[in-house]
């Protein structure tokens, strides 16, 4: 089969769809991988690192959708990519497709096959191609929120760590997902004191029994939120409710009860914020005050580390990738059923539930 990889055109958007490794495994199954040049050359993968893998560099993103029957990419498809899709043509890429009808539509005349990241399952339930991203925004959120705590950030002037004879800062991590699972981890590693709060009891035994009570839990009710944020120097918000909007944890009013200069680091304002003074930051600007508690709310994380999230990502998708190569996607699509859940748009028509559900379409 022949794969594409366009370098993406979003604003300020690094990541690539394969590294040079991910290329080389599809290129030992036979298949031809066409990348457009400078694809991956932001974040250290050069045109003859992915020539060396055995790809063929093409010059212009026409060049890389006209000549493949699969293409692979991080971001969802500009309007100008969708209209270079063709019918049967295979898309792999994050989509979000359910707040974006344009998208929808543009992917509904292409009648392309169009795969999203974010709705392949596996057989836990979970969601593996947004794992690796929760997972490099948990860990990103603990340096930034580190950051963040330093006097010239605005923060409190507090070292997470503390060092010998002064105590470290104290973290605290609302939901204990994927996210606040790797936020917690991190913040333990760098020796600050950290509790994390779920709703989920069996989410909260799983961290105790894995951490052996190195990080502290607590059951998520109102109350505890309140005592537990009075004392805090870093808040990690990382909950989520599958579909919906983040709840919002924390109020405005709740602020003057905070340590003056403590951090609100928002994972979770991509669902629109658990923090009611949340509101969508870029890397360039990424933190601002309110009533003297610093925010950090980017939406896109990972971006800011885009080569680790790049090697993370072809690392998740690359199973995936080969499954479609080597079977096609009638096939790949029959024979695993977590696969076909992340079948979004087909010929024409919305295909999954919840986008269709979203959009107003049929299913
Ligand atoms: P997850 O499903 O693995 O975990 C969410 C957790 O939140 C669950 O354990 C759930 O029980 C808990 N939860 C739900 N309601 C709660 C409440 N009221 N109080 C406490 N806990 C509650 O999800 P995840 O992968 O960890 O993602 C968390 C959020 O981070 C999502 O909104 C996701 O979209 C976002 N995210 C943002 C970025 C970014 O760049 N900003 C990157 C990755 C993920």
């Amino acid at each position: 089969m022949r794969i594409g990889v366009p370098k993406e055109v979003k604003n300020h958007e690094y990541r690539v769809g394969l590294t040079p490794s991910g290329v080389r495994e599809l290129v030992a199954h036979g298949h031809k991988v066409l990348v457009q040049a400078h694809a991956g050359l932001a974040i250290g993968f050069s045109d003859e690192q992915y020539l060396g893998a055995g790809a063929a560099i093409v010059s212009d993103a026409e060049a890389v959708f006209g000549q493949s029957d699969l293409v692979i990419k991080v971001k969802e498809p500009q309007p100008v990519e969708c209209r270079m899709l063709r019918p049967g043509q295979v898309l792999f890429a994050y989509l979000h497709l359910a707040p974006d009808p344009n998208q929808a539509t543009l992917l509904m005349e292409s009648k392309a096959v169009a795969i999203a990241y974010e709705t392949v399952t596996d057989e836990r339930g979970g969601l593996p191609l947004l794992a690796p991203m929760s997972e490099v925004a948990g860990r990103m959120a603990i340096q930034a929120g580190a950051h963040a705590l330093e006097k010239a950030q605005g923060g409190r002037g507090v070292l997470l760590s503390g060092v010998p004879g002064v105590l470290p800062a104290r973290v605290v991590v609302l939901g204990g997902g994927v996210v606040g699972l790797n936020a917690a981890r991190t913040a333990m590693g760098l020796g600050a004191d950290v509790i994390i709060l779920d709703k989920s009891l069996p989410r909260l035994k799983d961290i105790d029994n894995l951490f052996g009570g190195r990080i502290k839990t607590l059951f998520s009710s109102q109350s505890h939120i309140e005592d537990a944020i009075r004392d805090a120097d870093l808040v990690v918000g990382a909950v989520l409710v599958p579909g919906a909007a983040a709840p919002r944890l924390v109020s405005r009013s709740m602020l003057k009860t905070m340590k003056a200069g403590a951090v609100l680091v928002d994972v979770a304002i991509d669902q629109g914020g658990c923090f009611e003074t949340s509101r969508p930051t870029t890397h360039q600007e990424p933190t601002y005050i309110v009533d003297g508690i610093v925010h950090y709310c980017v939406a896109n994380m990972p971006g800011g580390v885009a080569r680790t999230a790049t090697q993370a990502l072809t690392h998740a998708t690359l199973p995936y990738a080969l499954l479609l190569a080597d079977q096609g996607w009638r096939a790949a699509l029959t024979s695993n059923m977590y696969l076909r859940n992340g079948l979004n748009v087909c010929l024409g028509k919305i295909t999954h539930p919840a986008v269709a559900d979203a959009l107003g379409q049929p299913y």
